[in-house]
């Protein structure tokens, strides 16, 4: 790992950890928001919020700053130390296009577009979001065209979330996996499987909590670095390399969602708490993207625990707290866990449907900013999209294209990111058979440190040093590509459902 060695970044890095001491603040708090705090705490909270927000803004936007990144950027810098200044650039220029007003109009428009989603998506009426949405979308393309006039709108809003990302990029892989996907899911559909019993077993959620810890700390969960609460919708929370947090969530049925989500949440935790040590309180401690984020989350929730492996070998210890598995064999289990079934809500998807959600997504979003399509034709596109795709009728706008919350909080350019994260992890498989032989047998050995190991020499430990298209050529010597995740399913699902 290469060393922050230059004078004037060192400097750049020692003003940024009053910045970094913020963001680790506001991480903690938004953990709490989610976990333990008292309901009419939300007004107070938000205040508070709202202050440390603006001092993150003020110290990233100060002239002095700004003119230290300037400085250092000027001199001859390693891999490492370059990295800084483009992180520090992105996101002060995050700050700095956008003028005061667009950014009060922005937060207010959002603020009031979330209350009128959720009521929209309550009361089944799509009209009722239309012109809130109308104007995000507006406002997404003023935005992008703030940030970046010479750039296409739709790109700029991509660049955001995934470093780099176009469309032309996210039009090739989701064009590559698109009908393929779409054909072997309706393969299936046409085989009319049964649906497994497993889902309506019920478990006890103490148990539950029990099985979560146990895999947990079989993957390599570190509790004096990490720790497992309970939110409503599970997610993973950095307040610093060594202060993880994740959750997850328990109804009293479907386990696979429960263990599932928890790995998940597994996997980006540990990005997080692998990155170098050298990279602590600097811009680079942080995952580099959310779409190579998301690859480590499939990657264990995917590869490892959707394996036949994992549900053959870890049979004995589900079967502890679950005591009603004692009715079914690993091979049950492996098949509940890969079950696939065409339904209306992203969420819930299983691994193969996920992705049809998100390519339908991504083409309406792309569509709405290139002004190829109104937002009042979102529903009948959604609609006939799901039809397409999945073979299904999507009975209402609320189980349709008001499911989700993003568009509402202003987030265009995101959902792209989700299904390169589950392409990515297909990838990583293979690279690391290529190297080390069968993943399987890594799983029934239990040599999940063995597993962890790679993906931090590979991805963890270089935190943000290198853009993603960057970071996979530097440790794969390829780009980012749907082919290892298209051939991975039709293997496995053509062996699972006899197609
Ligand atoms: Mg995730």
């Amino acid at each position: 790992m290469i060393e922050i060695e230059n004078k004037k970044v060192k400097q750049l890095v020692k003003y940024y950890e009053t910045i970094w001491a913020l963001g680790s603040s506001l991480s903690l708090m938004g953990w709490d928001n989610e976990t333990y705090m008292p309901e009419n705490a939300s007004n107070d909270r938000g205040n508070a919020n709202s202050k440390l927000s603006l001092l993150i803004q003020k110290h990233m936007t100060s002239k002095s700053f700004l003119r230290k990144i300037e400085d250092a950027s000027k001199e001859n810098l390693n891999d490492t130390e370059s990295a800084v200044v483009r992180v520090l650039k992105r996101s002060a220029k995050n700050y700095s296009c956008l003028p005061k007003r667009f950014i009060e109009e922005e937060s207010k428009l959002l603020s009031k577009s979330q209350v009128v989603w959720r009521n929209a998506k309550v009361s089944n009426n799509f009209k009722e979001f239309e012109p809130y949405l109308e104007k995000v979308v507006n406002l997404n393309i003023r935005k992008a065209e703030f940030l970046d006039k010479s750039k296409s709108p739709y790109d700029v809003l991509l660049d955001l979330y995934e470093e780099g990302l176009t469309q032309v990029d996210v039009n090739r892989m989701f064009g590559e996996i698109k009908n393929p996907l779409s054909n072997l899911i309706m393969q299936i559909s046409s085989k009319n499987p049964k649906l497994s019993d497993l889902t309506n077993e019920k478990y006890d959620k103490e148990s539950m909590i029990r099985l979560n810890n146990k895999v947990l700390d079989l993957l390599g969960f570190d509790r004096l670095r990490q720790r497992m609460d309970v939110s409503s919708h599970p997610f993973s929370q950095t307040v610093s390399k060594n202060d993880q947090r994740i959750t997850t969530r328990y109804k009293d049925n479907n386990f696979k969602e429960s263990i599932l989500a928890t790995i998940h949440e597994f996997g980006h935790s540990s990005y997080e708490r692998e990155i170098d040590s050298n990279l602590n309180y600097t811009p680079l401690d942080a995952g580099v993207s959310l779409g190579i984020h998301e690859s480590q989350s499939r990657f264990w929730e995917n590869q490892v625990a959707r394996s036949r492996a994992f549900c053959n070998v870890n049979h004995n210890l589900l079967k502890s707290e679950l005591s009603f598995l004692s009715k079914y064999n690993s091979e049950d289990v492996y098949r509940y866990f890969n079950e696939v079934k065409p339904g209306f809500i992203r969420v819930e998807a299983d691994e193969l449907t996920y992705n049809m959600h998100i390519i339908l997504r991504y083409e309406i979003e792309r569509d709405l900013i290139n002004q190829k399509i109104s937002v009042k034709e979102i529903p009948q596109v959604w609609n006939e999209g799901i039809d397409r795709l999945l073979g299904i009728k999507v009975p209402s706008d609320s189980l349709g294209c008001l499911q989700d919350i993003h568009w509402s909080m202003g987030s265009i350019g995101y959902f792209p990111t989700y299904s390169i994260g589950t392409l990515f992890g297909a990838q990583i498989k293979h690279n690391f058979e290529k190297e080390f032989g069968s993943l399987e047998e890594y799983i029934n050995n239990s040599k999940y440190g063995e597993i962890a190991s790679y993906l931090k020499e590979k991805i963890h430990k270089y935190g943000s040093i290198y853009k993603p298209n960057d970071l996979v050529r530097k440790s794969f010597n390829q780009d980012i590509s749907s082919s290892y995740f298209l051939d991975y399913a039709k293997k496995k699902y053509s062996q699972i459902y006899d197609l």
